[in-house]
């Protein structure tokens, strides 16, 4: 196709011919002055247009073509001598009639640089048989198309190619024969306008059988002699072999020998791809950098025919479509229209006892057993470009989805993961029956990396295996944090302070007489960027084995008083007070007295809205320096909770000689409040329930008598706060009233009590 020119006619095409070569005129006046020479190059005749198989104006300008490469002037001189420049110029001024009596021939390629009208003819004629030779024996395919995308003529290596006579190629559309491809198509039109010379693509032809023939293409622009474009040669090599041997390379490289699943290859090309902003693959089918290495590296989808998949597998013939892995995902917007996030999820799999199926059954038949769970695995879970189930290597295997929305989706995957494995697997004659344990994972891609998926996969996974197999186990950030080694969490605490990563949640504390919000314990958390949120068990220890408790602690004492100052601001009748773990280290190696002091100038609070809470094992300890710094907290106005109370020393008689103003008693005691026994008959638990009443009920006295208050920790129902009530404790905090959670919650619950 030509754009912008008329239809290819045959007329036309002489008439182009014509024109072009220069000397032409020559050859048709010589037929027309009836020298009795037919036109050797069959010009004269509109009928032999067409004739298949001719075209004139292609030989003409070959040989133009071929004459002014021959022509150059190394060849030239050497061969005859003679003066370059004047061969050269020659050649372009082939012969016109006034040059009849003095032919001149190329002394490279004979082509006749001048000379009369019969031996011009003549040279002609065997310059043409010469090419039309080189045109029907090759060995590669050949053919013309014309401005509207149909054969003019095809030699007969292009007729085999793909299952064709010859005169059935003549007009024949090419589409006929080969896909159009848009982006192959763009080209095209670029070569037909003028716009390019030469255009090489891999193409699959529609061989008469319906097969597909792979082959490379070049597709070379013929203009005119003013340089306009006429119509296309196409030359055509057949490398389906090459292909499918390419193919099968591909193949084995990126597939599991036994089961056909893909391999650890393809699934981290897979994995690294789920990490890629969507839109941004490359296709490169070499493995991808960084698979194994932590990074999120950017990497390569591998493009794959069918054909290859068939070749490894039983589906021989199916050997069209193209499958290019994986295709771009699109983000899903966040509800808010803010940054979208993508999420991935994996299952990580593991058969549990295959060793012994191995052991006892023979290694023939644990290999069928891995065929067969690969083939159910793949056929329930594999979705195109979704999810991938790949083998991981002996009998492990990996549901990965790219794109996943969320937890749940992935655990439901994981539970019908293992109910199907369930089902009995009928192998060389007996039934055998397997469970799976499957570790998952599910996160946003932006909070971790492939390596980090494939490691808490696999850590989940064990513990799937240790909590006794045939289930699924959801990675636990806390799980997870609990495994580092305490080094490296310690050495992150520091760092994470200063990039903000820790945050202070608020529980209420609610007085069991008035049912009113008296204060509330600030905990703090943090907020971790690979293991989610860490509760304070996770790193308090750590940061006080390090050292770390003591900026730690002086900064969650700033924002809880920073707070309290607001709530104080909001609800300036509450006397809202906000109380504040102290670690044994924060009173031993820091000036905690100053800390506090300044903290309180800073944000304003007064002392008495400012509570801390201290274990009994710091301050029982030995030496004075807890007590001297109890003394000058609480002489300051700060009151002072020992906080666990009833789990270590317990010794009210030496805590009544210490500037302590509340008894925090420990959860443990709390559990144990429990209704009345059904009908009346009360069993040992219920005895021990009682027995816990009575003691709760006689610290709440002593403390009473020594002037404390008493706050008891964990009330998770209303009837252990109403028997609270009903020893005489003061105040209460546990789920009941709320779960710890954002400062906001407690303005909320005040705001509330405020207005009924
Ligand atoms: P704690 O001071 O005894 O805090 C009470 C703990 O009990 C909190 O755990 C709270 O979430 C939990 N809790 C509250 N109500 C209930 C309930 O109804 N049932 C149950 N089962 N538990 C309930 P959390 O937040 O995990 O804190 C654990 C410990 O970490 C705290 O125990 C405290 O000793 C320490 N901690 C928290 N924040 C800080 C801090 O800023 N500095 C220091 N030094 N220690 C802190
Ligand atoms: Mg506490
Ligand atoms: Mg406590």
């Amino acid at each position: 196709m030509i754009s912008g020119s008329a239809p290819f006619s045959a007329e036309r095409h002489k008439q182009a011919l014509l024109n072009r070569v220069p000397g032409a005129s020559t050859v048709r006046d010589a037929g027309h002055r009836g020298c009795g020479e037919p036109a050797g190059i069959s010009v004269s005749s509109g009928r032999e247009q067409a004739v298949p198989g001719r075209n004139e104006g292609a030989d003409a300008y070959r040989q133009r073509v071929r004459h002014a490469e021959l022509c150059h002037p190394a060849q030239t001189a050497t061969a005859e001598g003679a003066d370059t420049r004047y061969q050269r110029h020659e050649a372009h001024r082939l012969p016109t009639r006034s040059d009849e009596q003095s032919c001149v021939y190329c002394p490279t390629c004979s082509a006749p640089l001048g000379g009369t009208t019969r031996e011009l003819l003549a040279a002609l004629r065997a310059s043409e048989s010469r090419f039309r030779a080189a045109f029907a024996d090759a060995g590669i395919g050949m053919a013309l198309i014309d401005a509207e995308d149909r054969i003019i003529e095809a030699n007969p290596a292009f007729a085999a190619m793909i299952g064709r006579e010859l005169p059935d190629l003549v007009r024949t559309h090419i589409h006929d024969i080969i896909d159009p491809e848009e982006t192959d198509r763009q080209h095209y039109l670029e070569l037909v306008r003028g716009e390019r010379d030469r255009l090489r693509v891999e193409k699959r032809l529609k061989h008469r059988d319906g097969r597909a023939v792979w082959s490379n293409v070049t597709i070379s622009l013929i203009r005119d002699g003013s340089g306009r474009p006429l119509y296309t040669l196409a030359m055509v090599e057949d490398v389906t072999e090459q292909r499918l041997l390419g193919d099968r390379l591909a193949y084995q490289a990126l597939h599991d020998p036994l089961t056909r699943l893909p391999n650890r290859t393809l699934f981290f090309e897979r994995l690294n791809a789920a990490f890629m902003p969507a839109g941004d693959e490359t296709s490169t089918g070499a493995p991808a950098a960084g698979a194994e290495t932590g990074k999120p590296a950017g990497s390569a989808p591998v493009t794959l025919s069918t054909e290859a998949l068939a070749l490894g597998g039983p589906a021989a013939g199916a050997a069209t479509a193209t499958v290019t892995v994986p295709a771009a995902t699109t983000p899903a917007a966040t509800p808010g229209g803010g940054r979208p996030t993508r999420r991935v999820g994996l299952c990580y799999v593991d058969l549990d006892g295959f060793a012994a199926i191995n052991e006892t059954l023979g290694h023939h038949v644990g290999d069928q057993l891995l065929v067969a769970v690969a083939a159910r695995l793949e056929r329930g879970f594999s979705r195109d470009n979704d999810s991938l189930v790949a083998r991981l290597g002996g009998d492990e295997f990996a549901l990965l989805v790219a794109d996943s929305s969320s937890s749940e989706q992935l655990t439901r995957l994981a539970g019908e993961l293992i109910a199907a494995l369930e089902q009995p697997f009928d192998i060389a004659g007996q039934q055998l029956v397997v469970t799976a344990s499957v570790g998952v994972v599910e996160r946003p891609v932006q909070e971790t990396t492939p390596a980090d998926l494939l490691k808490d996969a696999d850590a989940t996974l064990y513990w799937s295996k240790a909590d006794g197999r045939a289930r699924w186990t959801l990675y636990d950030p806390d799980r997870g944090a609990h495994q580092l080694t305490r080094q490296r969490l310690a050495t992150a605490l520091r760092p994470a302070l200063e990039r903000g990563e820790f945050t202070v949640e608020y529980q209420p504390l609610v007085g069991l007489a008035d049912g009113a919000v008296h204060g509330a314990e600030a905990l703090v958390r943090w907020r971790h960027p690979r293991y989610g949120t860490l509760s304070p068990d996770r790193f308090i220890p750590l940061a006080e084995e390090s050292g770390a408790i003591v900026p730690l602690g002086k900064w969650v004492l700033e924002e809880s008083c920073r707070q309290a100052r607001q709530w104080m601001a909001e609800f300036p009748d509450t006397e809202t007070f906000v109380s504040v773990n102290l670690a044994a280290r924060q009173i031993w190696d820091s000036d905690v007295v100053a800390d506090v002091a300044q903290v309180l100038e800073h944000t304003g609070l007064p002392p008495r809205l400012l509570q801390l809470e201290i274990t009994e094992s710091a301050v029982l300890g030995p030496g004075g320096r807890p007590v001297q710094a109890l003394q000058a907290l609480a002489d300051m106005g700060v009151r002072i909770a020992i906080d666990d109370f009833g789990t270590g020393y317990s010794n009210l008689a030496y805590l009544s000689r210490l500037p302590v103003h509340v008894l925090k008693l420990d959860g443990s005691f709390i559990e144990g409040f429990r209704d009345p026994a059904p009908g009346g008959r009360p069993d040992n638990r219920f005895r021990r329930a009682d027995a816990d009443e009575q003691i709760v009920g006689a610290m709440v006295q002593l403390a009473h008598a020594l002037g404390l208050t008493v706050t008891a920790e964990g009330i998770e129902n209303a009837s252990q706060a109403e028997r609270l009530r009903l020893t005489g404790c003061d105040t209460a905090q546990g789920w009941y009233f709320a779960k710890p959670g954002e400062a906001e919650r407690v303005a909320a619950m005040l705001r509330a009590r405020k207005a009924g």
